[in-house]
């Protein structure tokens, strides 16, 4: 080593050393791990009673014991603040905290508990993960014991963990959000936090159940419950991961048996937020009871507490389960005044898949009470969240994937990659050839006729792989990798190829009858072997011209471009049939799907006015919704049009069940098997 580089190592050295001594000087004078037990009972107690947390924390404060944990105590009030939804009071702490470096973490933290209690679930995670890198020196994951006795703010990392895993769930980033609570769970250990466990346990538990792994659920949910015992509040809390995995799993009646139970722990511990966080569950098995006067009743008392908590979460919750109740009561003025106000609520939220689930169960309630325009104009709203929540998915998991490789469904994913790696090569290989060709030409013209026999050949042979390798290219980058139909991008070219301007033949949208239902209860795995075997069904019950397309998740578009409107009808019926009657065989045991179809024959009867593909396409999918509003498992096709220019046509697409009632279209219905 150089003397220039002993120097620098010397320095190196004495930096490291100088550092550490800060760390721990600034560790010891702003944690002190007895206090912050004290202060994590005070949070427990902020949940319910924030104004008694708080007076406990100024006396606290007053203990000259404590003269020196400033900011220890300042994060704690940020935090209760937060929990009782006081705003201004946290923005002029955080307001404070900004300015100084040594605070920024606690900043983060404070700015993304906030952020997740006013369901902003993206500008939440941003501050807890820089939350996190803030505390990770301090709190590094191998050695958390011995990290937690030096002042490690555990229950910091923790609450940040949380945030953040709760996003990466809403996000499908199952493995993430899992490591994310496998992490917490190992800090609540460290600590000997019982509460922390069992909350961890219970967000694992989840996960399993997201993942489609029972047994694992069921052992968390267990383990969880084992942690809990003999504390209410832990209880309490733990019911309601119960009663959500019931919830989620259809088992309406343990639902209800779970929040019954949370709720009488609930009232032991004397803990209103949490009582108002059952009631809500309460109005939900209600309402799948058929009881909606109880339901309006449970969230009608949860609403003003959830209020005053300003925990919108939950609060969204309660006035979701509001309006299915108004809806179900036939009180349909009400239910659209509280319609508005969730979605002025809504707009400051980023959660689409919560938006989603509600669009769903609203368009079904408006439905079953047989008001189609509202349940339309639901279902098309959803479906386009639908969409932009699938690609989104899609990018996230890519970047999942790039993270860790578990699961099944993962792997299909990476063989996706791997496929698609492939015909990067292949187009790569395809250039070369492509100037192995020009080269052979250019050589061609300088060599002599003897010699240019074999190169004429040899430039033939090439020009013939290069054929070869194109069409395969094509033929692979057209097709859906999961059911091997052809997909979106296949059915854009043979539409680029048709001849004239104006659509020809029939379409039949086919999305299949509660699919979520299926993903839910049996998992995606299960999932995507039903989307594999109706496609089969599907390609057996079309002719052998027809063309069967994956349009998107589990929807389908049949192109029959030679058929007469009396023999569509019967195609439908055979789609219908051919999926419908025989339930499929999975591992989860046979399910029972049927589709819904919406068709048409184009141009449209009786004007034959000129329509694009794509509006062709739109009109096969306003049939589609239409037979999704009248109870599903039934094909919609259009007879006939009463319009005589395109504008008419336009007004029509504008409110299309509006002229479905008034009969300026007329609908022909193919009924699916009897169940
Ligand atoms: P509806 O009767 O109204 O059609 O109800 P639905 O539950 O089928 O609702 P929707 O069509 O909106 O749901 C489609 C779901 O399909 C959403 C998405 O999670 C799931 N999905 C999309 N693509 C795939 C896939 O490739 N595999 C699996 N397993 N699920 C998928
Ligand atoms: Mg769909
Ligand atoms: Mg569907």
């Amino acid at each position: 080593m150089s003397g220039k580089h002993l120097i620098w190592f010397g320095l190196g050295l004495w930096l490291l050393s100088a550092g550490a001594s800060a760390a721990d000087a600034g560790g010891h004078a702003q944690f002190d791990p007895v206090l912050d037990a004290q202060l994590a009972r005070l949070q427990r107690i902020a949940y319910d009673k924030p104004s008694l947390a708080l007076q406990i924390l100024a006396q606290l404060r007053l203990d000259p014991a404590h003269a020196e944990r400033t900011q220890q105590l300042l994060l704690a009030e940020g935090r209760i603040q937060v929990v009782a939804g006081n705003s201004a009071a946290v923005n002029a702490i955080t307001t404070g905290m900004a300015l100084d470096p040594q605070q920024q973490t606690s900043f983060n933290l404070l700015r993304a508990e906030q952020a997740d209690l006013e369901g902003r679930s993206l500008q939440a995670a941003e501050y807890a993960e820089k939350a996190i890198a803030g505390l990770a020196s301090v709190c590094p994951r191998e050695q958390l014991a011995q990290a937690i006795a030096q002042g490690c703010d555990f229950r910091s990392v923790w609450a940040a963990l949380r945030v953040l895993a709760r996003k990466q769930m809403n996000e499908g980033l199952l493995s993430l959000a899992e490591s994310s609570a496998r992490h917490g769970l190992a800090l609540a250990e460290a600590g000997h936090d019982n509460y922390l466990r069992a909350l961890s346990m219970g967000s694992l538990a989840l996960l399993s159940h997201l993942h489609g792994q029972t047994e694992d659920m069921q052992r968390w949910l267990a383990q969880g419950t084992q942690v809990a015992k003999g504390d209410v509040l832990a209880m309490a809390q733990m019911k309601t991961y119960e009663a959500a995995l019931a919830s989620r799993t259809g088992r309406y009646e343990e639902q209800g048996r779970a929040l019954e139970e949370g709720l009488a722990f609930a009232t032991k511990a004397d803990a209103p937020h949490l009582i108002a966080h059952m009631q809500v569950g309460l109005a939900d098995v209600y309402l799948q009871q058929k009881q909606p006067a109880k339901a309006m009743a449970a969230a009608m008392q949860a609403l003003p507490l959830l209020r005053s908590f300003g925990d919108q979460r939950l609060e969204r919750n309660a006035r979701h389960n509001l309006i299915l109740a108004l809806i179900q009561l036939h009180q349909f003025e009400r239910a659209r005044r509280e319609l508005t106000q969730l979605a002025e609520m809504r707009k400051a939220w980023s959660d689409h898949a919560v938006f989603i689930e509600e669009l769903r169960e609203q368009g079904e309630a408006w439905a079953a009470v047989g008001q189609p325009k509202e349940a339309l104009a639901n279902f098309h709203t959803e479906r386009r969240l639908n969409a932009e929540l699938t690609a989104l998915n899609r990018e996230a998991s890519l970047r999942e994937l790039k993270v860790k490789y578990d699961s099944d469904r993962k792997q299909a994913d990476l063989e996706l990659l791997i496929r698609d790696k492939s015909l990067v090569d292949k187009q790569l290989a395809n250039r070369q050839l492509a100037q192995q060709v020009g080269f052979a030409v250019a050589a061609l013209l300088l060599l002599s006729m003897g010699l240019a026999v074999i190169m004429v050949k040899r430039v033939r042979e090439a020009n013939r792989r290069l054929k070869a390798n194109e069409a395969l290219l094509r033929a692979q980058s057209e097709r859906d990798p999961l059911t091997d139909l052809a997909n979106r991008r296949h059915f854009l070219g043979v539409m680029e190829q048709q001849a004239e301007a104006r659509f020809n033949g029939a379409l039949l949208m086919i999305d299949i009858d509660h699919f979520k239902h299926v993903n839910d209860q049996h998992g995606h795995g299960v999932g995507d072997v039903v989307i594999c075997e109706v496609a089969r069904r599907l390609s057996h019950a079309v002719r052998a011209e027809d063309l069967v397309v994956r349009w998107g998740g589990e929807e389908f578009l049949v192109f029959a471009p030679d058929v007469s409107l009396d023999h569509l009808a019967q195609l439908a019926e055979r789609i219908l049939q051919g999926v419908g009657a025989e339930p499929i065989k999975t591992e989860g045991g046979p399910l029972r799907v049927t589709v819904s179809i919406g068709f048409a024959h184009f141009p449209l009867p009786p004007s034959k006015l000129e329509l694009q593909w794509e509006q062709a396409v739109n009109w096969a999918d306003m049939a589609l919704y239409t037979a999704k509003s009248r109870g599903r498992n039934r094909a919609m096709g259009i007879a006939t049009v009463d319009a005589r220019d395109s504008d008419a046509l336009m007004q029509i697409e504008a409110d299309f069940d509006a002229a479905c009632s008034s009969e300026r279209v007329s609908l022909l219905q193919v009924l699916g098997p009897a169940a």
